[in-house]
């Protein structure tokens, strides 16, 4: 029989493989795969649902994520799939494999981040299931929400000249993780030193701790504006913007100079001797909201704090950069390829 490495196919290229074998028998279920979350004909709105599993030594590190943190994180990831349809989560299921290193106390400590994100959110713990893991700490969550019929915001409905807007600050979560790992190889070395991470709190507490942009869905039904099209930031911007015109069958050209980048998150990309437009673009984990409005929108946004244009939509298939200097490069995805 033929083998085939994983990693030849990517998880898009597998996630596509599954989807081309599937196809949907009823009429309740009007999207499937493909999106941030599945959308189901309930009657008088949709349901939505999304899942995302976390794995340790894949997606977390118990050397230095508390697990608090962890708990918490595992249902705001969710709860940003049900934003990102521009819907609002209310229920979750939680299902984690434990190994026989984590005690009882440990796995309140998962539970009361949990607790907190429900409280946060407002949404309901409902369920799940409880399973012995030989391979470490697995989290999985599964989330519910709703949102009006004409309210629902795909990946796929962005046309030429809409403008694209993203929400928070790019980046910051991926020097966290950067810093992170670093005072890790520190304390490795000199058990006995203790991190001094206070200088760099924003950007270890937006990778520790990243929040669920629901307030935005609020902003938007507030301001009267359904995007166009919509997308949460879990793999980098680049990755995500190449979603959108790929689902939308448009193009993008975005501007670096309009890029919302922390002045901490420039000031550490230096220190690490990175560029911090590389990690705005494909460092990941930022949990913002990526979304396209009609130009007519945009009078009704403009004031909203916290959304920033970054480019607009074009006719052309290009996903293109303008950098500070004016020259123009293509965009390619560079998401964590959990595959590799
Ligand atoms: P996100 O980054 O928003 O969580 P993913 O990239 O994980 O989205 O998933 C994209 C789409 O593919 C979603 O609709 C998801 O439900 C679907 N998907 C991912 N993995 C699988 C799988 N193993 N089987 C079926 N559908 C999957
Ligand atoms: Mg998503």
């Amino acid at each position: 029989m033929e083998r085939t490495e994983l990693n030849t196919l990517g998880e898009f290229g597998l996630i596509d493989r599954i989807k081309t074998k599937f196809s949907l028998q009823n009429p309740e279920s009007v999207l499937g795969i493909g999106d941030d979350a599945a959308v189901i004909d309930t009657g008088d709105r949709y349901m939505l649902v999304s899942t995302d599993m976390l794995l340790e030594g894949v997606h977390f590190d118990l050397a230095y994520v508390p697990l608090r943190h962890l708990g918490y994180k595992s249902v705001a990831v969710n709860v940003s799939d049900i934003a990102a349809m521009n819907g609002i989560a209310k229920q979750i299921t939680v299902s984690v494999g434990l190994s026989n290193r984590m005690s009882v106390e440990a796995v309140d400590e998962i539970y009361e981040g949990i607790k907190f994100a429900c409280e946060d959110y407002q949404v309901d713990l409902i369920g799940g299931d409880t399973t012995s893991s030989r391979s470490g700490l697995v989290i999985s969550v599964t989330v519910t929400g709703f949102v009006d019929k004409d309210k629902v915001a795909y990946r796929s409905g962005a046309k030429p000249n809409d403008i694209l807007c993203v929400t928070g600050d790019l980046g910051a979560a991926y020097f966290g993780l950067q810093i992170l790992e670093r005072e890790k190889q520190v304390f490795l070395a000199n058990p006995g030193m203790q991190p001094d991470l206070e200088e760099k709190s924003y950007l270890v507490g937006k990778q520790l701790k990243p929040e669920a942009r629901t307030d935005i869905v609020h902003e938007l039904a507030e301001a009267g504006v359904v995007p166009t099209s919509m997308i949460d930031i879990s793999d980098g911007l680049a990755s995500e913007i190449i979603h959108l015109s790929t689902q939308s069958g448009v193009g993008v050209l975005i501007f670096e100079e309009k890029l919302p980048i922390e002045d901490i998150t420039m000031l550490t990309a230096t220190e690490f001797k990175l560029s911090p437009v590389t990690a705005a673009l494909n460092g990941g984990e930022d949990y913002q909201l990526l979304f396209t409005i009609k130009q007519s929108d945009f009078d009704k946004i403009k004031n909203v704090t916290d959304i920033t244009p970054i480019g607009y939509m074009t006719e052309s298939k290009a996903v293109e950069l303008v950098l500070n200097s004016g020259s123009k490069v293509g965009i390619t995805a560079q998401g964590w390829n959990h595959l590799q």
